[in-house]
C-alpha cells in the first residue's frame, strides 16, 4: 500500500490522480491534499478519500472546507508551511507535485529532501530553480518521475540502466508539441482570440494557466527547460517536432539510427500511473490506441517567429543562472493578465521578452536567488503592462 500526498488535490492533474486511486484502492491511498481555494472540491474529496491531513491556500479556505466536513476526523490546516509539513511526513510514500506555477517549489523541495518518490507535474519548480532542485535529488537519492506527459515519454524511451548511457549512445531528444489551438492561425488571427479559446486545447484537457502556455507555445519552452534538467542536456539536444495528434508524446533518437516512441492516447492517467507503480506497470482504463482510427500521423517544424516564446526559453536556458525564473515569472504574470483580459495573446510573449532582457541575471546559489528574481520579474512584468510599454 503506498500512501500519497497530493499537492494540487483540486485541479486536472489532481482529478487524474484521484481517479488511479480510486481504480485501485488496494494499491493507493490519499494521505494528505493540498489545494488553493477550491473548497467544493476540497470538500467532496475529503468526503470520498477521508484523507488524514487537507491543507488549503487561506485561513478562509480552510475554515470553509473544515466546516463542510464536522464528521470526519481529518487535521485541516493552511499555508504554504504546513504544504511542506504534508509533503514531508513520515508516513508518505509518493508525493503528486501537481500545484500549478512557482507556488509549488517550495512543496515539492520538501519532497525531495525528505527522499519521497516525487512525481513532478509542476514543471515550473524545475524551470525556476533546476540546478538547486536536480542537486536535491541526488543528495536525497530521489526517485523523480515526470509525469508531464512528453518527459514521462522521454524517460520510458531513454536507456533506464545505467548513468552516462544517454550521452554515449543517444543523438537526440525529439519532444513532440501538439501546437495548441492557434497552430494554423495568422498572426492576425492570434491578434484577437479570448481566454475561452486559448483554454480550449485540441487533444488535452489541462487547467487553464497550462491551457494557455500551450496555445502560446510557453509551455514547449517550460518543457524544452525543463527537459534540459532532467535528462542533463541542452537545447541543441532537443529537437521539438509539432505533432498535432498528440499521438507520439515524445521520442529518442539514438546513434544507431533507431528511434524510440511511446505513443497511446492523450490522456494523463497514463504518465501518472506509470509514476506511480514503475517499474510496474497497472491499468489506468484509458481507451487503448486505435492506430486504425488515427490512420495518419503528421510531423512540422514549430514556427518560431509566429511563437518566440519556444525560442525565449532555450535563450532563458543558455544565459543562464536566474534567467529560467525570471523568464517564468513573467510568463505567469502574462498569462494571469491575458486570462483577465488586461492584454491581448500575442502581448505575452512581447512581455516576457522585455522582462528577459531587462532583467539582471544572477548565479542560482541558493533558493533565495530564485525567489528574489522571481520577485523582481514579476515587478517589472506588471510594470509593463501597466504602462503599456510592451505596444
Ligand atoms: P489546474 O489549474 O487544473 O490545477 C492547479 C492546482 O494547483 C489546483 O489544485 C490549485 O488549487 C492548486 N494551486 C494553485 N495555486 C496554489 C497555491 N498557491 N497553493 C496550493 N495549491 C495551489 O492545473 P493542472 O492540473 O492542469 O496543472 C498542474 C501542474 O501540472 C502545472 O504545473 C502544469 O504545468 C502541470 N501539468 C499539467 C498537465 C495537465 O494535463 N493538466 C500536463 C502536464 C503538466 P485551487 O483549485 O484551489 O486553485
Ligand atoms: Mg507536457
Amino acid at each position: 500500500m503506498q500512501n500519497i500526498c497530493l499537492l494540487g488535490a483540486t485541479g486536472s492533474i489532481g482529478s487524474s490522480t484521484l481517479d488511479l486511486i480510486s481504480q485501485h484502492p488496494d494499491r493507493f491511498r490519499l494521505i494528505s491534499a493540498a489545494a488553493n481555494e477550491s473548497v467544493e472540491r476540497m470538500v467532496e474529496i475529503c468526503h470520498e478519500f477521508q484523507p488524514e491531513r487537507i491543507v488549503m491556500g487561506s485561513e478562509k479556505a480552510r475554515d470553509a472546507v473544515a466546516q463542510a466536513c464536522p464528521n470526519l476526523s481529518i487535521q485541516f490546516d493552511y499555508d504554504t508551511t504546513a504544504m511542506t509539513e504534508i509533503a514531508s511526513e513520515s508516513n508518505v510514500d509518493q508525493v503528486v507535485a501537481a500545484i500549478v506555477g512557482f507556488a509549488g517549489l517550495t512543496s515539492t523541495l520538501a519532497a525531495i529532501r525528505a527522499g519521497k518518490r516525487v512525481l513532478l507535474a509542476n514543471k515550473e519548480s524545475l524551470v525556476t530553480a533546476g540546478k538547486l532542485f536536480m542537486d536535491e535529488v541526488a543528495k536525497h537519492d530521489v526517485t523523480l518521475m515526470p509525469i508531464d506527459s512528453e518527459h514521462n515519454a522521454i524517460y520510458q524511451c531513454l536507456p533506464q540502466n545505467e548513468s552516462g548511457a544517454i550521452k554515449r549512445s543517444v543523438d537526440k531528444i525529439l519532444l513532440t508539441a501538439s501546437g495548441g489551438p492557434f497552430r494554423s492561425f495568422s498572426n492576425e488571427q492570434m491578434l484577437s482570440v479570448t481566454p475561452e479559446q486559448a483554454c480550449k486545447h485540441p487533444n488535452w484537457s489541462m487547467g487553464r494557466k497550462i491551457s494557455v502556455d500551450s496555445a502560446s507555445m510557453m509551455n514547449k519552452g517550460l518543457e524544452l527547460i525543463e527537459a534540459c534538467w532532467l535528462f542533463d542536456v541542452e537545447p541543441d539536444d532537443i529537437e521539438v517536432v509539432i505533432h498535432p495528434q498528440s499521438i507520439i508524446h515524445s521520442m529518442v533518437s539514438y546513434d544507431d539510427g533507431s528511434v524510440i516512441a511511446q505513443m497511446g492516447n492523450p490522456d494523463m492517467k497514463v504518465p501518472i500511473a506509470y509514476g506511480m507503480t514503475w517499474p510496474e506497470r497497472i491499468t489506468t482504463q484509458v481507451e487503448p490506441l486505435d492506430l486504425f482510427e488515427i490512420a495518419q500521423l503528421d510531423f512540422s517544424k514549430p514556427d518560431l517567429e509566429k511563437f518566440p516564446n519556444l525560442r525565449l526559453a532555450a535563450d532563458a536556458w543558455y544565459i543562464g543562472g536566474t534567467a529560467m525564473a525570471s523568464l517564468n515569472a513573467a510568463n505567469e504574470v502574462a498569462v494571469d493578465a491575458f486570462l483577465n483580459k488586461r492584454i491581448g495573446f500575442l502581448d505575452i510573449a512581447k512581455i516576457n521578452t522585455e522582462v528577459l532582457e531587462q532583467t539582471a541575471v544572477f548565479p542560482v546559489t541558493d533558493l533565495e536567488a530564485v525567489f528574489g528574481a522571481d520577485k523582481t520579474a514579476r515587478q517589472k512584468a506588471n510594470d509593463v503592462i501597466n504602462s503599456k510599454a510592451f505596444l
